[in-house]
């Protein structure tokens, strides 16, 4: 089985797939594999990409990052 779980920040590029980031207080945020590469250094292990993050809604940096899957719709 292959193994798609991004890991850290350039594989949301190589693996296709997009950043969601949620926090703590159930804020979801989905960014682009364009976008997020710009964010952060493409070796950075997802877990120290997401501390860096601050939370538009509660201000807390306990959120936590995953790749997802996104269907481009037109
Ligand atoms: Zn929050």
């Amino acid at each position: 089985m292959a193994d798609h779980r991004v890991r850290v920040v350039y594989e949301f590029q190589s693996k296709r797939q997009h950043a969601e980031i949620r926090c703590a207080c159930g804020r979801t945020v989905v960014i682009s594999p364009k976008v997020i590469v710009e964010m952060f250094p493409p070796v950075l292990p997802l877990d120290q990409a997401a501390k860096r993050l601050r939370c538009t809604r509660c201000g807390k940096r306990q959120a936590t990052m995953a790749g997802v899957h996104r269907e481009h719709r037109g």
